[in-house]
């Protein structure tokens, strides 16, 4: 395989890694387009950064790459889709096309995934709803790395949230970001490289503030951003990815009983509004008035704009896999 690739060839290749490893296909092209995309928009530390974790853990058996999401109307304007310990990706696959029907049908449609294992970034489960007119939201919550606001001990997820709306000839605007101010990847990337996380970043096993990555990772936890105002969203992600979806906690993870387990069997909740419903509410217009105020403002770019170039380049020019992950690919094909 070559360093620099398509798209598409790294897609299947991904693909053909998670066949290897026992995944359905089906789910696998559902995972792999994730982790491909995420390469492709240089969202890289959701890319083949994460493989290895993905494949740990479906060797561990703590995730089953050949589940198959039961998908069920639970009220007119909800859906409740049973991720079956698989990935999140086929399930919210599998529950894409109601989501859209009701969504379209009423105006707003929800759906709840529960015993799920979300492992990439947010952004292309919502992006393609936006692309067809939808305003979108998602979260996720995970396995506990966080204290609560002014908590010494870890409790919740990094939870991550992500928010998607269409704009008329252009690409959607979106957001997707994690509950903690730095996240789990960070930490242990600074402890590999004998480097300080920011202050204010991480609590030891104690609960004192610290900036040593491995005090964090030795029974310490992460902090949320925002102080409480943070702690308060990744609360209610708790809440709503993880209760109201018949989910996990992420305090209540099991993953430990794995050994090589690295992905979070938790829950996520989407939600649909078709903005066109709104009689009277010029929305097209209005937010490209709200874009151009903030231009103005002296604000050079809106969120995924970066994402947005990276896409157009390794499009156009393919992606240069650096030789950590060409050697990854290596030995996860071999
Ligand atoms: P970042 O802080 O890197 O970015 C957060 C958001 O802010 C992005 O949408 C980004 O857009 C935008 N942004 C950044 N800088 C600017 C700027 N100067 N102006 C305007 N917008 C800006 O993200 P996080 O580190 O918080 O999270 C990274 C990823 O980790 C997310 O994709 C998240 O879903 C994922 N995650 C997944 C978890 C899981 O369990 N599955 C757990 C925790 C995190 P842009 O992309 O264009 O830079």
């Amino acid at each position: 395989m070559p360093q620099v690739v398509s798209v598409s060839e790294l897609t299947e290749t991904v693909a053909r890694i998670f066949v290897r490893h026992g995944v359905h296909p089906d789910n696998a092209a559902a995972v792999a387009a994730t982790v491909a995309a995420a390469e492709r928009d240089g969202s890289t530390s959701h890319g083949l950064l994460r493989l290895p974790g993905y494949v740990a853990s479906l060797q561990s058996g703590w995730v089953d790459g050949r589940a198959v999401p039961v998908v069920a109307e639970a009220a007119p304007g909800l859906i409740a889709t049973d991720a079956a310990n698989g990935f999140a990706q086929p399930a919210l696959h599998a529950s894409g096309p109601l989501l859209r029907d009701k969504a379209r049908g009423q105006g707003i449609a929800a759906l709840a995934i529960r015993d799920s294992h979300h492992f990439a970034a947010l952004w292309p489960d919502i992006e393609p709803f936006a692309a067809e007119g939808f305003i979108a939201l998602t979260m996720v919550n995970g396995r506990r790395r966080m204290a609560v606001w002014d908590g010494k001990q870890k409790i919740l997820g990094t939870n991550p949230m992500a928010f998607a709306c269409p704009r008329v000839g252009r690409p959607p605007l979106v957001w997707d970001q994690a509950s903690s101010v730095i996240a789990q990847g960070e930490v242990l990337l600074a402890a590999e490289r004998g480097l300080a996380i920011p202050q204010g970043a991480g609590l030891d096993a104690e609960g004192k503030p610290t900036i040593d990555p491995r005090a964090v990772l030795d029974g310490g936890s992460l902090v949320p951003f925002g102080s409480h105002k943070g702690s308060s969203i990744a609360l209610m992600i708790e809440i709503l990815a993880g209760a109201l979806t018949g989910g996990c906690f992420s305090f209540e993870d099991r993953s430990a009983a794995y050994p090589g387990a690295q992905t979070p069997k938790a829950g996520q909740l989407v939600i649909l509004i078709d903005p066109a419903r709104v009689p009277g509410n010029r929305y097209f217009e209005r937010i490209e008035s709200l874009f151009a105020a903030i231009a103005e403002s002296g604000v050079e770019r809106l969120p995924a704009e970066r994402r947005y170039g990276h896409r157009e380049r390794a499009l156009r020019d393919g992606i240069k896999l650096s030789d950590r992950n060409w050697a990854t690919l290596q030995r996860l094909l071999a």
